[in-house]
């Protein structure tokens, strides 16, 4: 029988959880027609509570925790998905239900993976992630809603986090003016860089909301949450558009229906787990064409994935910057 080594998070009942690099038999993997030889992962914010068991995103146990993984395909029964095929995998449950990409082999249904596109290395899909993928996905949302460059400008919330990094880049490079908030002011010359034209402090933003402020944007990417969207939502302009996708301050929505009724600001809701796999290309696809790969190096770091650990405890005291690959060795 075959193995493979693997972060497992397990848990008795009654206790904490318990998180190993360990063995595992190949047979111990779930049910899927593709096994995957994972080159690279990442971490995101949802495998930061996992790893550290602060939110229960973990709903089976024992897991292989990472939502997102890149890696070669050594063995399928899926029409359409051969032996040496590149794959990505994001969301779907994976690193939640399903064990996913903290290992060096992961076996998913087949519908579930999209072939790696062929303007990024497996190093740069990963850098993309789940984060980016959602930062376009909250970029697309704006579009529909009638966002054009030159407009008015577009706030981006938890901006020096991974899905705001992305965000910055995609919609300074589509030529919109970005204004960028942040709790890490030493981060101000790195969001420049990415396109950001103004930088605010969070706090400006983080206590509680009034039911309508001032207009100062047109439309806004909020990885936050709670009092933060509150206060985006009272500062945007007449008719503009607020694409919500991030809990980094709260789950709650301390608002009031003032920014609908009065200003008929839309807010646009953006999951990328559950997502459709026709939306997804459709992402790939813009994330190939509009996404400066200069930029994205600039926003990416990599790491072994024995780091990931460490990594997630310093991602939810917001002290990571931009995306972190995790390169899988053997
Ligand atoms: P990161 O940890 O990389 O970024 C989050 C950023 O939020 C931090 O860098 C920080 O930015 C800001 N932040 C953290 N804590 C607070 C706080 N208490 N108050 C205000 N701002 C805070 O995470 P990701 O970019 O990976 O994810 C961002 C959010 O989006 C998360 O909540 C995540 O769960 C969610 N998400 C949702 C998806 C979906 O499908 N809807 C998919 C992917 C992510 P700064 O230092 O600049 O202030």
């Amino acid at each position: 029988m075959s193995t493979f080594h693997a972060f497992l998070l397990s848990r008795e009942e009654g206790q904490e959880q318990q998180l190993d690099w360990t063995e595992v038999d190949d047979a111990d993997l779930m049910d899927g027609d593709v096994t995957i030889a994972v080159s690279h992962t990442t971490i995101n914010y949802k495998d930061a509570l996992a790893l550290t068991g602060s939110s229960p995103v973990v709903r089976r146990w024992p897991m292989v925790p990472g939502i997102d993984f890149v890696g070669t395909v050594e063995a399928s029964d899926h029409e359409g998905i051969a032996v040496g095929d590149a794959v990505v995998l994001n969301g779907w449950g994976v690193g939640e239900t399903h064990w996913g990409g903290y290992g060096e082999r992961a076996r998913v249904p087949g519908e579930w993976l999209v072939p790696l596109p062929s303007a990024f290395s497996a190093e740069q899909a990963m850098a993309i992630g789940t984060a980016g993928y959602t930062a376009l996905r909250c970029v697309l949302a704006l579009e529909r809603h009638g966002l054009t460059p030159g407009a008015a400008p577009v706030r981006v919330t938890g901006a020096a986090g991974g899905v705001g990094s992305v965000a910055v880049a995609l919609l300074a490079g589509a030529g919109h003016e970005v204004i960028a908030s942040t709790g890490r002011p030493e981060e101000a010359d790195y969001l420049r860089a990415l396109g950001a034209s103004e930088i605010i402090e969070r706090d400006e933003l983080s206590g509680p909301a009034r039911p309508l402020a001032k207009e100062r944007w047109g439309a806004a990417v909020d990885c936050v949450g709670s009092h933060t969207l509150a206060n985006v939502l009272a500062g945007t302009r007449y008719g503009g558009t607020v694409a919500a996708c991030g809990l980094a301050q709260g789950m709650d929505l301390p608002s009031s229906v003032a920014p609908f009724i009065l200003r008929g600001v839309t807010l646009a809701g953006v999951d990328s787990v559950m997502a459709p796999r026709e939306v997804r290309l459709e992402a790939w696809d813009r994330l190939a064409t509009d996404l400066d790969v200069s930029k994205l190096a600039a926003v990416t770091s990599v790491r072994p994935l024995a780091d990931a650990p460490e990594l997630a405890e310093q991602m939810l005291a917001g002290q990571v910057r931009g995306r972190v690959v995790l390169t899988v060795d053997r």
